[in-house]
Formats: C-alpha cells, sequence, structure tokens
C-alpha cells in the first residue's frame, strides 16, 4: 500500500519538535548539532529573535493580499536587494525552481523581443542542480532527474562542468544563455573558479549571450559575500535566489538587469503566493543581519577555523576523509568511505551533514553558528568518523 506521503524521500529516522539556534532537538530531548541548516534555508539558524518578531508581527497584522494590490513589504526588500546588487529589478518566488523557470523565460522573451526568435538555447553544466520543477530538471539533464519524465522542455545545451572546449563549440547564433551555480550545491561542493566565471562572463559580452547566475544555495552571505560571485568581480544579467533569503520561510527571487528583464512586461508573469507580506518582512530581517558587513568578516572568519579544524580532521582518519573544498561555510568534505554511511554516523553522534554528489559530505551550518560550536562540530564529526572505521 503507498504510504500516506508519496514516497519520493529517503528520510533518515529522526524528527525533531524544536530548533536553537544551530541545534534541533528531539521529543526525548536528544540535542543534535545542525550543520545542514535545512539545505543551506536556515541561514540564522533556529528561531532567530528577530526573525521571529518579524514573522510573527507580520502575521499579526496581514497574511496574503495577493499581487492585485500593492505590497508594501514586497517593494522594500525588492528596493534593499537592488541596493545590494547587480539588479535592477526584482521579481519574487515561493522557491528555487520558480526561480529557475522565471529565469528561462525571461531569457527567452528578452531575444523574442529583439526580434530573434531562434536565440532560445540555454548551456548548463553536468552536476547542476536548478530543482524539480520542468525546467529545472531538463536545465540539469541528468538521468536521475529526467527519466521517465519526458518529453522534456526542449533547449537546454549540456556541457561537462570545466570543459572550455566544449563550451566553446557550443556557443552559436541559438545560444540565449548560460546557467551556471557560482558554486555547485547537490553536485558535490564544486566551486567554479573566478578566472572561469570571469570567462564566462567575456564570452557572454562577446557574443551577446545572457549571463544566469543560479545562486539558490551559494547566494546570502553563505560565501562569505552576500553573494558568490562577488568574488570572482563579475555580475550576471540574471540570477536565481532562495533557500537562505527566507531563513526557512519559503520565498524565492529573480534579479535582473532592466536589459535582460525587458522582455517581461504587464501580463507575462505572476505568481499567487510570490512575494507575500510573510516572506518578505522575514527577507528582510535576514538581508538586515547578512549583509551587515560586520557579519560577513565573521562568516570569513568562522569558516576559515572551521576549514583548519576540518584539515586537521582528515589528516587524521586518511581511510575516510579525503580532502575539503567550498567556500565560505558553503563546505563539502570529498569522502573515502561511502558519505551516507558517513551522514549515518553522525545521527549516532548528533551530528547533521548532508550528502551530495561525488561522495561529498555537505557542511552548511547556520552562518551564525559560533567557534565554540565549531570546535563541537569537530569532535562530533571525529566521533562520526571514529565509528566509520571501526564498522
Ligand atoms: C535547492 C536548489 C534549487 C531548487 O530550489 P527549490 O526551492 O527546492 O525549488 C535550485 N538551484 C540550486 C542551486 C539549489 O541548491
Amino acid at each position: 500500500m503507498i504510504p500516506a506521503l508519496l514516497p519520493t524521500y529517503a528520510r533518515a529516522p529522526l524528527s525533531f519538535v524544536k530548533g536553537e539556534g544551530a541545534w534541533l532537538i528531539e521529543a526525548d530531548g536528544r540535542r543534535f548539532l545542525d550543520l545542514g541548516a535545512g539545505i543551506a534555508v536556515n541561514a540564522l539558524g533556529h528561531a532567530h529573535p528577530p526573525l521571529v518578531k518579524a514573522l510573527t508581527d507580520q502575521a499579526n497584522a496581514l497574511w496574503h493580499t495577493s499581487n492585485l494590490y500593492q505590497i508594501p513589504q514586497q517593494q522594500a526588500l525588492a528596493e534593499t536587494l537592488i541596493d545590494l546588487s547587480f539588479a535592477d529589478t526584482v521579481f519574487f518566488t515561493n522557491s528555487g525552481t520558480e526561480a529557475c523557470e522565471l529565469a528561462v523565460k525571461m531569457a527567452r522573451k528578452y531575444f523574442f523581443e529583439k526580434g530573434q526568435p531562434e536565440r532560445t538555447d540555454i548551456l548548463t553544466f553536468s552536476g547542476s542542480f536548478h530543482g524539480r520543477s520542468s525546467a529545472g530538471i531538463a536545465a540539469a539533464g541528468s538521468e536521475k532527474m529526467t527519466k521517465g519524465f519526458g518529453p522534456l522542455l526542449p533547449g537546454f545545451v549540456h556541457l561537462d562542468f570545466a570543459d572550455h572546449d566544449a563550451l566553446n563549440a557550443a556557443i552559436n547564433d541559438r545560444v540565449a544563455a548560460i546557467l551556471i551555480e557560482p558554486v555547485q550545491g547537490e553536485g558535490g561542493i564544486r566551486p567554479v573558479p573566478d578566472q572561469c566565471l570571469k570567462g564566462l562572463r567575456d564570452l557572454c559580452d562577446e557574443h551577446g549571450i545572457l549571463l544566469i547566475f543560479d545562486e539558490v544555495q551559494c547566494g546570502v552571505a553563505r560565501t562569505g559575500k552576500l553573494f558568490a560571485h562577488e568574488w570572482a568581480g563579475v555580475s550576471p544579467d540574471i540570477m536565481m535566489v532562495a533557500k537562505g533569503i527566507g531563513g526557512g520561510f519559503p520565498i524565492g527571487a529573480v534579479l535582473a538587469t532592466e536589459e535582460a528583464a525587458s522582455g517581461m512586461v504587464l501580463g507575462t508573469h505572476g505568481s499567487t503566493y510570490g512575494g507575500n507580506p510573510l516572506g518578505c518582512a522575514v527577507g528582510r530581517a535576514v538581508l538586515d543581519e547578512v549583509a551587515d558587513p560586520a557579519f560577513l568578516d565573521a562568516v570569513n572568519r568562522k569558516a576559515g577555523m572551521f576549514r583548519q579544524k576540518l584539515e586537521g580532521l582528515i589528516a587524521e582518519h586518511p581511510e575516510v576523509f579525503e580532502s575539503v573544498r567550498g567556500s565560505g561555510l558553503m563546505l563539502g568534505i570529498k569522502c573515502k568511505a561511502a558519505n551516507t554511511d558517513i551522514v549515518s554516523a553522525g545521527y549516532d553522534a548528533l551530528v547533521l551533514t548532508v550528502p551530495a554528489a561525488d561522495n561529498v559530505i555537505r557542511l552548511l551550518p547556520p552562518l551564525n553558528i559560533s567557534e565554540d560550536e565549531i570546535a563541537e562540530a569537530i569532535s562530533r564529526l571525529d566521533a562520526a568518523a571514529t565509528a566509520v572505521k571501526a564498522a
């Protein structure tokens, strides 16, 4: 008999009743150190007081009105994002994959309005992840995500990650956009080198192609800059954001330049819930904290400390771990033992990590994790590695 919940997830046998900062607590009182943060969502940890206040104040005032009317919280969050980024305009969604849908529509509409309706192709890269909508799975293109779901949305050209020759060969006058995560998340915490992001920008400028960055996982201070692409000193034409910006409340966004957004005129897109007052009130409270240069400095300091301690941990468990990689507090440990075994051993050691492709475990702690908690994380990961080795 089919379970009450459609059985698409492999859930761990854990269930939490309460969250406090970097900690998740089960009904029996067991406290887990949360290095997953809801997959890079709880950017400020659980039950962060300013976010709880922003949400409850807004909940007491007004939940939903629809985009038939002005939504001041949405206007304010858009203006904040514009002040803090390359963008001139913002559309709010409820999730990352909805942001992918709009990014693809926006790029195609741009060329349609420019009188180049044949320019519809989007170049994407192996190991990428853009969510589970029809555009999202077609963009990523992996068999795991697409098999059985055909016919797939056409117009995506899949290239090997880091294959420059294939990229250059794929440039032609049907290409509308290049879509890339500056740091791949699900693909195994694989940062795109700064010089490659610069090269992509140059290539796009040279051929009049739009550059789309998917910062759903790596954005919103995760890498120690508000947006990951800032490290490379280049900006996209269109950017997808979600996960961290809501701190746990579902909200996503597409940010774009005026030029890239120019085809998206009255009536061309919409969303019932997108940009609702609750999500936008929380989003502003998140940005108030994470966009502060002092907060970003602290993320970078903690990231340096975490990484250094992880190097030591890896050196002590060469049979289990291989290397550390990533950017800021978006860290991955490439494993020798099976990553899922290490994640499971972490449950027994009361530490939560997230598996990713390429036999990696992801460490995506709340960005306000303390130095003591990082030290505690290392000792619990050490216990997990010791248990895996003994098994
Ligand atoms: C999680 C993720 C998405 C999809 O976001 P959802 O909110 O699950 O739809 C898209 N792109 C990247 C890079 C992600 O990590």
